[in-house]
């Protein structure tokens, strides 16, 4: 037995699977579960399987590739538009690619042949949110260009929102995407498979029932995984909220000051740190740190426990105000927000726990 642990709720995440692909089921939309939040572990995967996602989605070649070996019969999504040197493997082993780049059209187009192999890409549009994609100004000269490969077919159109630039999804930029697919159809004379909305930000429009006709995909991992919508700031109605959260070891307690004393340089991180002089408190060291988390995405269970910093491998706690009796060896409890989850699932060094 080990800690830190991150201790997963299967029944949860799988119940939060079934809700939100049953909610888009109705609006004529399919769900892609995207894996890349806890590693692809396999559990995870198997519940969004089992709660009935079309596809499995990700954004790590390495992570799809684990899913093929473990052998789920899914179609695969890559969905970071991917680099040259990963083009034979994408060719091999993924079903969807997203692209944004000609050049990258070219080299798949080559690969193709080269393994007499068909690949469909998505298309990326950027419609705002400034991080990849495609701007529309190009959907025509990129449209002939792949019209005029043999082996690799447009399969569809995707969107992001919220990843970058903070720009939140709306029913005109889901239309503007619907109209982007109508051109490339017009160009590639066959009809487009996918038209994937963005990912949890955009399910409020689910909820509120106003996704455009025509878009029939989203990829969902906060909210599936979580039960949060960090960008619309709330949690996903009906949804399990408490599937995951971080356990650790106590290591120290001692009272100290709260400021250090003796000359003040930069600490293990180059910062100079700022402390407010509270007197003397009572502080619990945990066995974790800044290489296996991002400590501000957590928060402690229970009241009077405050989270002072880390450094890589110890992190800090003021628990002055606590009133549980805490000793070397005692366990605290942490929620974990998608970029602490993030980071404890890629940490070597914290156990995963399904129940
Ligand atoms: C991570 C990712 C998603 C999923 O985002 P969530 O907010 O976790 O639902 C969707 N699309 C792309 C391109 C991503 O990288």
């Amino acid at each position: 037995m080990t800690w830190p642990r991150l201790v997963m709720d299967i029944n949860g995440i799988r119940s939060n699977t079934e809700k939100i692909v049953e909610k888009c089921q109705k609006n004529g939309v399919q769900i892609s579960g995207v894996t890349k939040g806890v590693c692809a572990h396999p559990e995870v995967v198997s519940a969004m399987v089992e709660g009935g996602c079309s596809f499995l989605a990700d954004s790590r070649l390495k992570n799809l590739l684990e899913i093929k070996v473990f052998g789920y019969e899914l179609p695969l999504m890559l969905m970071r538009i991917p680099g040259l040197s990963e083009i034979p493997d994408v060719v091999k082993y993924v079903d969807y690619v997203f692209i944004s780049m000609p050049e990258t059209l070219e080299f798949l187009e080559k690969e193709c042949s080269y393994q007499h192999k068909h690949q469909k890409v998505i298309i990326m549009m950027d419609l705002g949110d400034l991080r990849e994609g495609m701007l529309q100004n190009n959907i025509t000269s990129f449209a002939n260009k792949l019209s005029s490969c043999e082996m690799v077919k447009g399969a569809g159109l995707a969107v992001n929102f919220a990843c970058f630039g903070g720009v939140l999804p709306d029913v005109l930029k889901l239309q503007d995407l619907v109209h982007s697919a109508e051109r490339f159809e017009a160009i590639l004379g066959y009809p487009l498979e996918i038209i994937s909305g963005g990912a949890t930000s955009s399910f409020q429009l689910i909820e509120k029932g106003l996704i455009p006709d025509r878009v029939n995909n989203l990829r969902i991992g906060e909210g599936i995984l979580l039960g949060s919508d960090i960008s619309g700031q709330r949690w996903i109605p009906d949804l399990s909220y408490q599937t995951m959260y971080l356990e650790t070891e106590v290591i120290e307690i001692m009272t100290k000051p709260s400021v250090p004393f003796g000359k003040i340089g930069a600490d293990a991180f180059g910062n100079v740190p700022v402390f407010r002089e509270r007197g003397k408190r009572k502080r619990a060291i945990v066995a974790i740190g800044k290489q296996d988390l991002n400590i501000n995405g957590i928060t402690p269970f229970g009241k009077g426990i405050e989270v002072l910093g880390a450094s890589s491998d110890h992190m800090i706690l003021d628990i002055e105000d606590c009133d549980k009796d805490l000793s070397v060896g005692s366990r605290l409890r942490f929620s974990v927000n998608y970029s602490a989850m993030l980071s404890l699932t890629t940490s070597a060094y914290v156990e995963i726990i399904t129940k």
